[in-house]
């Protein structure tokens, strides 16, 4: 994630804010831009951007924003949408009358935010279920409303269902310890299972299915057995060096949503850091290293390897000063860094393609056979990692159990950084 500054008086204000700490004035993000703004009242609730970028262009907050308090994205003046592109998505959200839903459902909507920032840094086309009808994108963000109900977080064909409870941080621990995870998070949620809904949309019936063969294996066979066997056999002693995770080693498919989800965290915390000029320049040159500023959408495969694995070790090393868990525990196997290269070609590809992405990959390689498709359930981990490594964005400031979304305009304490977990 980049740095945004207020466009008013410069202050360094932060993706999720919604007001600039300093001035008050009112800070929106522009999707079609890519810029967060601040913005002058034009009346008629109307707003007129300050960001030079959008010279003066008038906007409206979405609904979200101007009346429920849990989103900070704006709409174009002249569109006739009441709600912006992020909030277009969620077809459901939950029932409002409870009193720790607002929040969660504020947590769900900058986790989803970020997700969209990043996909739309790297190129990725997100259409809506309203432009595309059949393969379209949409969330629906449930609650177990009776104690036998079960919500299941998971992809079906473009619908990606969050159990809300996930949003509750005590919940979410409790799971995460219980599924022996390092780590687990919102935002993670949503890298996984769009990393579905882009296996279908990118790899499935295209060329790529031969390459993924390769690295992830048969897709084809089947998931519900596969499901059964991972809970009733558990996870082969060694899966850390070939997979991201151990849920990884359960099906291709989740092998390769585990591998995307990974993608875009190291793309997203190489972003930020890059942003922030962050080098590492040790007395001992033989140490960990880092003084490469190449923006992550330009940089290739190989760069951003290398840069990452430094930034991990200080990472983490900074987090265990701050008596935290590490905030990257993983470590990335020879076998798991090809899989990662796969993802990163895959979505050069279609992003270089600019168009129809089903059809991007012939423009990178080799043909390949189909399989039916359809993912399955979450699933989300990792491993402790060796060495100290980075792990994990902050999710976002997050506002009291009542409205008010925005709340810190300070810097890094918004939120420092979700829970990863406990450490090696
Ligand atoms: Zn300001
Ligand atoms: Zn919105
Ligand atoms: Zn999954």
């Amino acid at each position: 994630m980049r740095t945004f500054h207020c466009n008013r008086c410069d202050q360094l204000v932060f993706f999720e804010n919604v007001r600039c700490e300093r001035c008050e004035a009112l800070l929106g993000y522009l999707p079609d831009l890519g810029e967060l703004s601040a913005f002058e009242e034009a009346g008629d609730g109307l707003w007129r951007s300050l960001h030079p970028k959008a010279e003066g262009a008038l906007y409206r907050q979405c609904h979200n924003y101007a009346v429920e308090n849990v989103c900070n994205w704006m709409i174009p003046a002249d569109q006739p949408e009441t709600l912006c592109r992020s909030c277009q998505l969620t077809r459901t959200i939950p029932n409002l009358t409870a009193p720790d839903n607002r929040l969660y459902w504020y947590r769900l909507e900058v986790a989803k935010r970020r997700l969209l920032y990043t996909l739309a840094a790297l190129g990725i086309k997100v259409e809506s279920r309203h432009e595309n009808p059949q393969t379209g994108l949409e969330f629906e963000f449930l609650e177990e409303t009776s104690p036998g109900e079960k919500v299941l977080t998971g992809h079906d064909n473009g619908l990606i269902t969050l159990n809300i409870a996930e949003a509750d941080d005590a919940y979410r621990e409790r799971t995460r310890t219980a599924m022996h995870e390092p780590y687990r998070t919102l935002l993670g949620h949503f890298r996984h299972e769009t990393g579905h809904y882009f296996f279908d949309r990118l790899v499935d019936g295209t060329p790529w299915l031969e390459p993924f063969r390769a690295l992830f294996g048969d897709e084809s066979v089947d998931y519900a057995a596969a499901l059964d066997a991972y809970y009733r056999d558990g996870v082969p002693a060694d899966w850390s060096q070939s997979y991201v995770s151990a849920y990884a080693t359960m099906h291709p498919w989740e092998d390769w949503a585990e591998t995307w989800a990974h993608y875009l965290l190291i793309v997203d915390v190489l972003d930020t850091a890059t942003s922030y000029g962050v080098a590492l320049i040790p007395l001992d040159p033989s140490d960990p290293t880092l003084t490469d500023q190449t923006p992550v959408e330009d940089a290739s495969f190989d760069n951003l390897m290398k840069r990452w694995f430094p930034l991990t070790y200080a990472l983490n090393s900074l987090n265990r000063s701050l008596g935290m868990p590490d905030g990257y525990p993983f470590t990335l196997a020879a076998p798991v860094v090809e899989k990662l290269r796969l993802v990163h070609r895959v979505i050069a590809a279609q992003s270089a393609a600019g168009v129809e992405p089903a059809q991007a990959a012939q423009a990178a390689q080799a043909p390949g056979p189909t399989a039916g498709a359809q993912p399955g359930q979450t699933g989300q981990a990792g491993q402790p990692g060796q060495t100290g490594q980075p792990g994990q964005t902050a999710s976002a400031a997050e506002p009291a159990p009542a409205p008010q979304p925005d709340q810190p305009q300070q810097a890094p304490q918004d939120t420092p950084a979700p829970n990863p977990a406990t450490a090696p």
